[in-house]
């Protein structure tokens, strides 16, 4: 099994030591890893950014996939957060350091924090989900230095509603999305996140994989954004379950940013 979406201290919002994820990997059967820690730049729209020290950060990483070469293979990756004004400062950073694997994240639209909820005043479901989906199309029109999108239909969690919007009501903007990245050989994940959020379903909804499916995406990872030992590779094997059933053949990791295709029967 793999889990290629795993945070650690290096992000504000976990306090997992990376040799405790790697500890848990282990423990649970993963093969393989890729630690994803977030860079956010200007997050709300003020200038703060969610930052970590690249060199740091490398060089931790490096030293447990020495320590754990005979248990688990080691991934480095970043969680990119994505937005129109800072895709230079982004792409920059992807350069210039050797990733193995980056998601192209949206946290943020129009400047403000999704989590944080100011965006969505003043803004119907509909109004939101259509807002959501023009800044990601703009962003994949104007930068390739990624992987994979991930939880691509973040926008679900957010913003009080009562359910999410069927993908109906969006399915036109998804497919025009996934036709671009299948084209450029980029990929989205499968995030069990959605799970543990209680949305009863995978960031994005499986009908939504399958869309991918049928437009002739094959490059899709798994994860769990793990952000405690207990939530590592919480229900991979589910979710890998359903992409055999979607008629996925192979999941894909990630080295020095090019798909490897594992065989789902395996
Ligand atoms: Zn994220
Ligand atoms: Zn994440």
């Amino acid at each position: 099994m793999f889990d290629f979406h795993v945070h650690s201290n290096f992000s504000p919002d976990s306090e997992m030591k990376m040799e405790d994820a790697v500890n848990a990997a282990v423990e649970k059967g993963i093969k393989e890893m890729c630690f994803t820690d977030h860079i956010d730049y200007d997050y709300n729209g003020d200038g703060a950014s969610l930052l970590f020290d690249y060199k740091e950060y490398f060089s931790t990483i490096k030293n447990l996939q020495e320590e754990f070469r005979h248990k688990i293979s080691i991934k480095i990756g970043v969680e990119m957060g994505l937005q129109p004004h800072i895709l230079n400062q982004c792409k920059e950073d992807v350069l210039n350091n050797k990733f193995d694997f980056v998601i192209g994240s949206i946290h943020s639209v129009e400047k403000s924090d999704l989590y944080l909820g100011s965006f969505f005043k003043e803004k119907d479901q509909r109004m939101a989900y259509a807002t959501y989906f023009d800044e990601l199309n703009y962003v994949i029109d104007h930068f390739d230095a990624y992987s994979v999108l991930g939880h691509l239909d973040i926008i679900k969690r957010y913003g009080d509603y009562d359910m999410p919007l069927p993908l109906e009501e969006f399915k036109e903007s998804t497919g025009k999305i996934f036709k671009k990245i299948i084209e450029k050989g980029k990929g989205i994940e499968l995030n069990t996140s959605g799970i543990r959020y209680n949305l009863g379903d995978y960031h994005p909804s499986l009908d939504i994989i399958k869309l991918y499916h049928e437009l002739g995406g094959e490059i899709i990872t798994l994860g769990s954004d793990a952000h405690t030992p207990q939530q590592v590779s919480f229900d991979l094997h589910n979710g890998l379950k359903s992409l055999k059933e979607l008629g996925f053949k192979y999941v894909a990791t990630f080295k020095e940013m090019n798909p490897i295709f594992h065989p789902i029967d395996k």
